[in-house]
């Protein structure tokens, strides 16, 4: 094994779907940095359509990552409260339990 496999699997950009390919193709060519910046801001923007926040928040169960406002468990737009997050997490515990 070379050391370059060696590095993609230690680091996990190996088997990351294709993207961080791309990203590596892209390095040394014209576009490399064009490449760069549009994996990285798909990779942090929120999946909402239209939406240009940046997306922190895995919705679990589903390969989407949206910002505070358009996560389903979040209420509002202002950040979640304490309590909020205590709730979530309940529920999210409830869901679990109930072997959903
Ligand atoms: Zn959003």
């Amino acid at each position: 094994m070379d050391i370059w496999h060696w590095l993609l699997m230690v680091t996990g950009i190996d088997d990351a779907g294709g993207h961080w390919s791309s990203f590596w193709g892209g390095i040394g060519s014209d576009l490399g940095e064009f490449a760069i910046l549009t994996v990285l801001w798909r990779k942090v923007n929120c999946h909402a359509k239209g939406c240009w926040r940046i997306g922190l928040h895995h919705v679990e169960g589903t390969p989407y990552i949206t910002c505070a406002r358009h996560h389903p468990v979040h209420p509002g737009s202002d950040p979640a409260t304490a309590e909020e997050i205590a709730r979530a997490h309940a529920t999210a515990m409830d869901q679990k339990a109930a072997g959903s």
